[in-house]
């Protein structure tokens, strides 16, 4: 189209919204979908947060806020951060955002043009690649391999480094595998980022809270020889429920925190105020609810894990955390975008074929347990008829 900015072209997006529309519409027609194709909770958004939201609203608060957001909810977000990681930091350096992914928007716009290359994970949540692809720069692939409980090698991604690299882009527990970073590797990562103060890395930690078995997120922010260097992606979307609400943050280092705010500024200038109290309820009131969650979660995850590894040509990791399982499917030659298309449209279950989350997705899918177990018992059986016709 004449008169476009050509980038636009550049610009992937994320096929788990249009597989959603496509369930959607064959469940109007009248079958019954399973979905497991979206990447959010299915349980409700904790009573005493809505209240929050509504209280604010009869309260009167219903103009702009600052755009950075309003300085009890950054305030509220140091407290739970050091909480959670014993690690101060000031709320000053804190943007409220309309979502986690604004958080990737304004970075990679902080740092992409042509001639920089950012290391992605891969695979890899897509906004991180479309994004990249958006600015100009190069994308670099970090392979998370199945044999590596898709985490990644720290030797390996040092190797990627070069004159050219600005960005790195880590996510643990990561979308879409449940992938977590043993904390050795990370040890080795940090002492070997280090020696580039002028590499910034965007550490995505929206499953920071839902993690299983003994692993202990630990921020990369927690690290103090690299903490000059560190952007951190959290939000509530996740943890409470809350994906719809669009509420997350970005912890940015003291040399970039007002760069963020001027994106912020023009492009989402504050985020909803019913929802930024909303938000700090969340994260200073009772955590029960999220603690029941994670609970529900493993049972799933354990569920699945079990009855996918008992299918034959199926292999799937025990993921850490997150609520996604990333099985290895091997079918007659199919590629991951087959067996996906064919689950939905015979079988009626949506999944995400693992290609589209980068090229060493091929060969996998990604199955969200963010469902009641009769729908994964269910979908457990449809896989099993699939694989054996
Ligand atoms: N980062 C990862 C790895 C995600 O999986 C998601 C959502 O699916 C996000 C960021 C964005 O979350 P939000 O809904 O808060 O924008």
């Amino acid at each position: 189209m004449d008169g476009l900015n050509k980038s636009m072209y550049d610009i992937g997006t994320d096929n788990a919204f249009s597989i959603m529309a496509r369930s959607n519409k064959l469940l109007t027609e009248g079958n019954d979908v399973i979905n497991l194709c979206i990447g959010q909770p299915d349980f409700p958004t904790p009573k005493n947060i809505i209240e929050a939201a509504c209280k604010a609203i009869r309260d009167g608060h219903h103009g702009y806020t600052p755009s950075n957001g309003m300085s009890s909810i950054r305030e509220a977000v140091a407290n739970y951060f050091e909480r959670n990681n014993k690690t101060p930091i000031d709320p000053n350096n804190v943007l409220i955002t309309p979502g986690g992914k604004a958080v990737i928007f304004y970075t990679m716009l902080m740092f992409g043009q042509p001639g920089v290359e950012i290391i992605i994970p891969n695979p890899g949540f897509m906004a991180y690649k479309s994004m990249v692809d958006y600015t100009g720069a190069t994308p670099v692939n970090l392979p998370h391999k199945m044999e590596n409980n898709f985490s990644f090698d720290a030797d390996e991604l040092l190797s990627l480094i070069t004159d050219k690299t600005r960005l790195i882009v880590f996510n643990s527990p990561g979308n879409p595998t449940g992938g977590v970073v043993n904390e050795k590797e990370f040890e080795k990562l940090v002492d070997g980022l280090s020696k580039y103060p002028n590499i910034f890395i965007l550490s995505d930690e929206i499953y920071s809270r839902i993690i299983f078995e003994n692993n202990n997120h630990k921020s990369l922010l927690s690290y103090p020889q690299i903490k000059d260097q560190v952007i951190v992606l959290d939000g509530w979307s996740k943890t409470y429920a809350m994906t719809g609400w669009r509420l997350g943050y970005g912890i940015f280092p003291k040399k970039l925190i007002q760069f963020a705010e001027k994106l912020a500024t023009n492009c989402h200038s504050c985020v909803n105020t019913a929802t930024q109290y909303a938000g700090i309820e969340a994260l200073s009131g009772p955590q029960d609810e999220v603690e029941k969650m994670i609970k529900e979660f493993k049972l799933r995850k354990d569920f699945m894990v079990e009855e996918l590894n008992k299918i034959k040509n199926i292999s799937c990791v025990n993921p850490g955390g997150a609520f996604y399982v990333f099985p290895q499917i091997l079918k007659d030659n199919f590629t991951s975008q087959q067996i996906s298309n064919e689950l939905l449209e015979k079988k009626y279950l949506a999944t995400v074929p693992g290609s589209s989350f980068g090229s060493e997705g091929e060969g996998f899918l990604r199955i969200s347990y963010a469902s009641k177990i009769k729908n994964l018992k269910r979908a457990i059986h449809l896989i099993e008829e699939f694989m054996s016709e």
